[in-house]
């Protein structure tokens, strides 16, 4: 198996790529948390647009429309 070496997404760390080869295991993770968060959300809010997201998260918008654009949100 060979390793291959990435710059994260997120915090531009290099980073052996395992799970994920734009995130390094500390910002996966994260987004996975946070992920899991906005999803909780949706169900209890559903309906929310991006911008709704970002704000009641706490969290950039460029983050959501990101997750939205790799497909891991499904916009409404
Ligand atoms: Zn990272």
């Amino acid at each position: 198996m060979t390793s291959e070496l990435s710059n994260c997404q997120e915090c531009g760390r290099l980073f052996i790529v395992k799970h994920s080869d734009k995130l390094c295991l500390e910002c996966c993770t994260e987004q996975q948390i946070k992920v899991s968060a906005i999803r909780q959300y949706l169900r209890d809010h559903p309906g929310q647009t991006a911008v709704e997201m970002a704000e009641a998260m706490d969290m950039s918008l460029h983050f959501i429309l990101g997750l939205i654009r790799q497909g891991i949100l499904v916009a409404s």
